[in-house]
């Protein structure tokens, strides 16, 4: 027996778009299905039929391939996948299962080449050292592509459809034979798209996107550093025809403080104080992150010396730890001296010995050392 024309078992036109292809199919089965023509023979071929043209019609890529070839480009030639695999024990049922699951869940068709994905975005979002350090919630005022809602994204006028273009067959690339090989390009027709728009929407002109402001709120984590880059996932540009949105990358740039520097976690804050104070020992108040607190330099302190304050750096963006933060003292020399204050330090420097310079007494005895 000769094999029957898919669309005529599914009795559609050639031109059918998925959507009519799927309403056919659905109706057929429920019709043919065994569970309802139990021991019919001529039922049980039919639904047989039935489940073969649909898997190929339903299918894109096999679709393009059954148009220009026939039965014969399904059998293992040209570029099927090499007939059909209907599955183990209980055909009928896996397919009508998986079919009506599709149908009915709304689920993604597989096969199509339908449906882009949108774009990703970057924004580049600039903060205060105090917001890396202990986070931050921000509200983003971003704009991005999002669906029309005049046409619901579609690209057609309110009230019209995208019919399935028939150049391509909804599948958006048309083959065409090069010597011996079958190559693929876009449709020239619809330009990939799969459809045409015959009546374009006025809001978004057939695109189906539109350009919005839209307000999003971003929890920055503790412990970002300039070129984090946190990614929100779906929140990019919408896609197009059914297909998911792209990502938003949000790139952070950390400004720079006017006292204090960060290393990895640790934060960095140089403090001056001077000679006398450096000679004499003092108590001091030095900014942290959260604050002023103490902090006791013994006498006869060196400049670029580094105190640790353990824990009071920044916390970890992966959740664990925390830094510190290093105190480093510069020892200020004093810069405009009046009469008297040069007279004491030259009075100082007559009653000092050498002894009471370490660093500079083992250099110079090492000079010494060097040149006699
Ligand atoms: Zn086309
Ligand atoms: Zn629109």
């Amino acid at each position: 027996m000769a094999k029957r024309d898919y669309y005529e078992i599914l009795e559609v036109n050639r031109n059918a778009s998925e959507t009519e292809i799927k309403k056919a199919y659905r109706r057929l089965a429920i019709k043919y299905h065994p569970d309802k023509n139990q021991g019919d023979k001529a039922a049980e071929e039919k639904f047989k039929e039935l489940t073969e043209a649909y898997a190929v019609l339903s299918d894109a890529q096999k679709r393009v391939t059954y148009d220009q070839f026939g039965h014969a480009g399904m059998n293992g030639g040209g570029f099927s996948s090499g007939g059909f695999d209907f599955g183990g024990g209980s055909p009928f049922e896996d397919i009508f299962g998986d079919i009506f699951g599709d149908i009915f869940g709304g689920g993604s068709r597989r096969g199509s080449t339908r449906g882009r994905r949108g774009d990703d975005l970057r924004y580049n979002l600039t903060i205060s050292f105090e917001d890396a350090a202990f986070g931050a919630e921000k509200n983003l005022q971003l704009p991005r592509k999002q669906a029309c809602e005049s046409c619901g994204g579609s690209g057609a006028r309110k009230g019209t459809e995208a019919r399935a273009c028939s150049t391509c067959r909804g599948v958006g690339q048309v083959r065409f034979q090069q010597g011996f090989f079958t190559m693929t390009r876009p449709c020239p027709d619809c330009h990939g798209e799969g459809t045409i728009i015959a009546d374009p929407c006025p809001d978004c002109h057939g695109s189906g996107l539109i350009k919005k402001k839209r307000n999003l709120s971003l929890k920055i984590p503790a412990g970002v550093e300039t070129d984090t880059r946190l990614k929100l996932s779906g929140e990019g540009e919408a896609g197009t025809q059914g297909g998911p949105a792209g990502d938003l990358y949000v790139v952070i740039t950390v400004e720079e403080h006017s006292i204090f520097e960060r290393e990895g976690q640790d934060v960095i804050c140089e403090v001056p104080i001077s000679f006398v104070q450096a000679a004499l020992g003092c108590e001091i108040e030095v900014p942290t992150l959260e604050g002023k607190v103490a902090l006791k330099v013994p006498a006869g302190t060196q400049s670029g010396k580094i105190f640790k304050l353990s824990g009071k750096g920044i916390v970890s963006l992966q959740g664990y730890g925390r830094g510190d933060q290093m105190v480093v003292l510069r020892v200020e020399v004093p810069t405009k001296l009046d009469a008297r204050q040069r007279e004491l330090l030259n009075e100082f420097a007559a009653v000092s010995g050498e002894d009471i310079h370490p660093i500079g007494k083992g250099f110079f005895d090492k000079v010494k050392e060097l040149f006699g």
